[in-house]
């Protein structure tokens, strides 16, 4: 059985009033949560607080970027053995927001990767198409690039230590979500060029009410939530909805 798994993009939002706030809420409401796996990804300068205030939960935490370099002369970036330091688990790698808004090849995202698992993190590694590729009919060509691309540097062993979320690009922060169907086809399609075992996590606009059908999926294995990640009903709710399908895949 895989472990679900449901990660908060908290994206560049929140305040430390906003996010002690909600960090206090998500511990109470599923701080002790067990048979799923849940993290959230913060801005760099919140991670020390938010690593202190889980301290005593099962919700880990995680980073939404890094530099692919080891050190040196990066203004500006953070590396792997900074987040490794201080006991960061996770850390998002491809996501599209990143790709598109700060051209991160698909070279980068593998080496991004690849620094992430050196330090004995486990990266989430963000796959998924535009909606003109989708309409162009090319959505298993792409994903299959960026996940291949990954798996050259890297090996295929590697995804045994990895996430892979599958997010169309269509979806994030548009309020349009996949239905399931669409998101079963491309996780079932993944899934058959990963080791058995890695967990397929899907991302789009998962809300309260959509996440049940989404999470009932045979190879949806959890989500990576954006938007109602920063809302503690609202994150409570979906991680219940993960719990509670992977209870009934058994
Ligand atoms: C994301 O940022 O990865 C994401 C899926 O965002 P949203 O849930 O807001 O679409």
């Amino acid at each position: 059985m895989r472990t679900p798994l449901v990660a908060g993009n908290w994206k560049m939002l929140g305040t430390r009033a906003s996010n002690r706030e909600l960090l206090d809420a998500l511990a109470a409401g599923i701080g002790g949560l067990e048979g799923i796996e849940c993290a959230v990804c913060v801005p760099y300068p919140y991670l020390g607080e938010t690593a202190g205030r889980l301290a005593k939960t099962r919700i880990a935490w995680g980073a939404q970027n890094l530099s692919e370099h080891k050190e040196g002369a990066f203004t500006g970036e953070v590396s792997a053995s900074m987040l490794a330091e201080f006991g960061c688990r996770y850390v998002l790698v491809g996501h599209s927001e990143r790709r598109q808004l700060y051209a991160e090849t698909d070279a980068v995202v593998a080496a991004k990767y690849a620094a992430v698992q050196a330090h004995g993190m486990k990266p989430i590694l963000c796959v998924g198409e535009t909606l003109a590729e989708r309409e162009a009919g090319r959505t298993e060509e792409v994903v299959l690039r960026q996940l291949e691309v990954v798996c050259s540097l890297n090996g295929e062993a590697s995804f045994k230590a990895a996430v892979v979320a599958y997010e169309p690009v269509w979806a994030i922060g548009t309020g349009r979500t996949a239905a399931p169907q669409q998101a079963q086809a491309v996780h079932a399609f993944l899934r058959g060029r990963v080791p058995a075992g890695t967990r397929i996590i899907y991302g789009g606009s998962v809300k309260a009410d959509n996440a049940a059908a989404l999470f009932a999926m045979q190879d949806v294995d959890g989500g990576l939530i954006g938007g109602a990640s920063r809302v503690a009903a609202d994150f409570i709710a979906v991680v219940q909805h993960a719990a509670r399908a992977a209870q009934r895949k058994g």
